[in-house]
């Protein structure tokens, strides 16, 4: 690790919890800069530093987790196999209630959710525990690529790497820099908003998904809950958004018979918006770099869920970036690698045969306004069982 100034580096390390290797370190060297402390960018450079290389993990905001927008909803596995202490866990869920223009249909499945703020900071000091540095409150505003190595910008910070992944999220620089990763367009990508709703000890044991044009035409409402508040959310594709998405959200919170009641009068503690990849990346390698999690479109196309695929690519960028430092080889021959093995993933074919139903059903949407229930139906239960059910 060569880093300018080791006292200050060592003065971090003493206090794990503060995340401030920063600002009077203006040139940094590294083995790998990883851009972004999500679930992808924290679980990436963990893998790094397991295998022995330095890592830098930058992060534009105070703290990782602070401004991410999301619903919190995974699998107890995510957090089991990441290492982290199941006292992160605001609520299990015991059921999914699926409220389709049809009929309600709930399927028995255990699901945890968690605050982001929370769940990213401990990742990320997984990675830190591991030996990676944290950079914080530090934007990357650009990178280039040099013969000998991947500069990148900040305001303040100019950092010097072998490699870089970009782990930023839809809004990549990947993309808008290099032609690689996420390629937002209109019928490609959710638009979302969220409300963090006080309810102190809700007696909610079940996660919510209300499907309609009268919530959306494609996408869904979800209520989501945990120990002291519920998570109320809307989400639709670009391309399909007739009205104001404020509209909906409103109508799921004051108007909807099926929540209206429940959280009219409620506090909310928050509100956010976001967007949610809805197709994943054709390419997400170059030279010198990896792109993964969301900014990679690492995404169900039909959930709008991320967190467990952002957790699961960062596991394979984290040891591809190991195995082209070991090799000393960054050419896009070498990692290319990467999206190879990342093809053959069950992450990616579940992603990827869901972005194949979905361009099928979006299809059928031209004439049959129930086309997203049916798609959400048929991807989660399968087509047989739907056949099933509805002979019933
Ligand atoms: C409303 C909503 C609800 C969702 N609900 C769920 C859910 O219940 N379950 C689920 O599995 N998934 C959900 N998702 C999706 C999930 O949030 C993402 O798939 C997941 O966060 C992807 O992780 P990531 O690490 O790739 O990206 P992110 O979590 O977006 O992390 C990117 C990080 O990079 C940082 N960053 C960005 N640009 C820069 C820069 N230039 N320099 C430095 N740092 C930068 C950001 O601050 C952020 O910390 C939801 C998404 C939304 C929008």
């Amino acid at each position: 690790m060569k880093i300018a100034n080791i006292d200050a580096l060592e003065a971090f390390h003493k206090d794990k919890y503060s995340f401030c290797l920063y600002k009077f370190m203006p040139n940094l060297k590294t083995d790998v800069a990883v851009i972004g402390a999500g679930p992808a960018g924290s679980t990436t450079a963990r893998v790094i530093t397991e295998h022995g290389f330095d890592v830098i993990l930058i992060e534009k905001d105070e703290f990782p987790g602070m401004t991410n927008v999301c619903a919190g909803g995974t699998l107890r596995s995510v957090i089991k196999e990441a290492g982290l202490s199941s006292d992160i866990i605001e609520k299990v869920t015991q059921a999914e209630r699926h409220y389709f223009p049809w009929g309600e249909n709930e399927i028995k499945v255990e699901l945890i959710t968690v605050y982001r703020h929370v769940f990213d900071r401990c990742l990320a000091e997984k990675a830190v525990e591991k030996g990676a540095k944290m950079l914080t409150k530090t934007q990357i505003r650009d990178v280039s690529v040099k013969n000998d190595g991947v500069q990148m910008f900040s305001g303040e910070n100019t950092i010097d790497s072998k490699l870089v992944v970009f782990a930023d999220g839809p809004n990549t620089l990947a993309y808008r820099r290099f032609g690689i990763g996420f390629k937002p367009e209109l019928d490609k990508t959710f638009v979302s908003l969220t409300c963090e709703i006080q309810w102190e000890n809700n007696p909610l044991n079940h996660c919510e998904f209300h499907y309609g044009n009268h919530i959306v035409p494609w996408g869904y409402g979800w209520v989501f809950p945990k120990r002291n508040t519920v998570n109320v959310g809307v989400g639709c594709i670009y391309s399909k958004l007739s009205s104001n998405l404020i509209d909906s959200m409103n109508y799921m919170l004051n108007n909807y018979p099926l929540t209206g009641e429940k959280f009219k009068d409620m506090k909310i503690l928050q509100r956010s918006s976001a967007l949610i990849p809805a197709a994943p990346a054709k390419r997400i390698f170059g030279e010198r770099m990896l792109v993964v999690g969301d900014a990679a479109g690492m995404v169900d196309p039909v959930t709008g869920g991320g967190i467990m695929h952002a957790v699961n690519g960062g596991k394979l960028a984290g040891k591809i970036c190991a195995m082209s430092l070991e090799a000393e080889d960054f050419s896009p021959k070498f990692l290319s690698q990467y999206q190879d093995m990342w093809h053959k993933t069950i992450d990616h074919q579940w992603i990827y045969n869901k972005f194949l139903a979905s361009n099928v059903f979006l299809y059928l949407s031209r004439f049959d306004r129930n086309a997203y229930p049916k798609l959400a139906e048929v991807t989660r239960e399968g087509i047989g069982k739907v056949l099933r059910h509805r002979k019933q």
